[in-house]
């Protein structure tokens, strides 16, 4: 009997089968928009490694994330755009970052010290965001203190964090690693990277940290998924946890971003959630995960998007609204004492469902 080839044995499976049913998926809605336009922008405050900070936040559009166009994340509802040639043109991006301007200088008291760039893509990929731009975009902000910009781990190099520390800007790379166990990764999120691929990157920023030489700061904060699909309340507490403290572990990485999984449209999660086999994690276990990484040696914060509601993370509705607020206290001071504050009849059956959903049973509540 002939042997299968690995090829042939991923046809369908794995990663590939992933990507078919995303791109199945996905495909179901067109989207289209104006290159001129950010996606969005808004205002609002951040705990930094140098304190709470007021934060320009701004999601440029830049043509899309190519792994989603591929098929993505089983998570993420960001629709592959059909921008014509795919990319977004240098001016276009700066018209972007003036609208992002304009919006500060309408609703801002005074210029933001925290700046954050998200492209839902790699700000660093520059197929996405030329090195021209990229650097206009350093010259544009380089009177504030800070910077965070969003990107895949195989795009972070000492130079480029260079070309923002030079003006003095303590600069963070955002890296979307989900979790620090490549199976989960791969198998759960749909996310092609390696764990060791991220250390590499925490790599560059220790480098360009060196190469700023107490001018400006250099470091990656790390962005979790908390319950990827096909994990159980348990199992996805318990891979946060670990995935913290080794995120806290590696030089260079100062702040681990850690949040809950929302039911977005047009995901695999949705289907799953659809066809009653998905529930977002309890707000509990976000407590509990934050409880229990309070003393690695890293900023630990959540912000559980839609909190409350069937598709975010959610407890029973009497706490939610006490136990979001208790989170937003700990991201701000660090202090797992806000949660012996809040308690409801819930917690109960909570513990219920860590102790006993399986693979088999879940989701056990709604
Ligand atoms: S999570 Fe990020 S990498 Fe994954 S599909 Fe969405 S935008 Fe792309
Ligand atoms: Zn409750």
């Amino acid at each position: 009997m002939s042997q299968p080839t690995p090829e042939v044995y991923e046809q369908g499976k794995g990663m590939d089968a992933h990507n078919q049913v995303m791109r199945e998926i996905r495909s179901r809605k067109e989207a289209s928009y104006d290159p001129h336009e950010p996606t969005r922008v808004w205002l609002d405050e951040d705990n930094t490694p140098d304190g709470v900070k007021q934060s320009l936040t701004i999601i440029l559009n830049t043509g899309g994330c190519r792994w989603a166009r591929a098929g993505g994340c089983t998570m993420c509802g960001y629709v592959a755009e059909s921008v014509d040639g795919g990319s977004v043109s240098h001016e276009a991006l700066m018209n972007q970052i003036d609208v992002c301007l304009e919006h500060e200088r309408e609703n801002g008291d005074e210029p933001a010290q925290l700046i954050k760039i998200y492209t839902s893509g790699s700000f660093l990929d520059e197929r996405e965001v030329g090195a021209k731009t990229r650097r206009a975009i350093a010259d544009t902000f380089a009177d504030r203190e800070r910077i965070v910009v969003e990107s895949l781990p195989d795009f972070v190099d000492r130079e480029k964090i260079g070309e923002f520390t030079q003006h003095g800007l303590d600069t963070d790379v955002a890296i979307g690693l989900e979790t620090a166990t490549d199976r989960v990764r791969h198998d759960c999120v749909n996310k092609y990277f390696d764990f060791a691929d991220f250390e590499d990157a925490c790599a560059e920023a220790a480098l360009a940290d060196e190469d700023a030489d107490g001018e400006a700061d250099a470091g990656i904060k790390a962005y979790l998924l908390m319950k990827p699909p096909f994990l159980t309340e348990s199992e996805a507490a318990a891979d946060m946890i670990s995935s913290i403290e080794r995120c806290a572990a590696v030089e260079g990485c100062h702040t681990v971003s850690m949040n809950p999984c929302n039911v977005q449209r047009y995901t695999m999660v949705d289907e799953l959630y659809f066809n009653d086999g998905y529930r977002p994690p309890w707000l509990w276990s976000v407590a509990h995960v934050l409880e229990e990484t309070a003393d690695v040696d890293a900023i630990v914060v959540s912000d559980p998007v839609g909190h409350g509601s069937d598709r975010g993370p959610h407890n029973c509705q009497e706490c939610d609204d006490l136990v979001q607020k208790a989170i937003k206290d700990f991201d701000l001071r660090q202090d797992p004492a806000v949660f012996e504050q809040v308690s409801c009849e819930c917690e109960r059956t909570w513990e219920v469902v860590m102790e006993r959903e399986r693979s088999f049973n879940q989701p056990l509540t709604r």
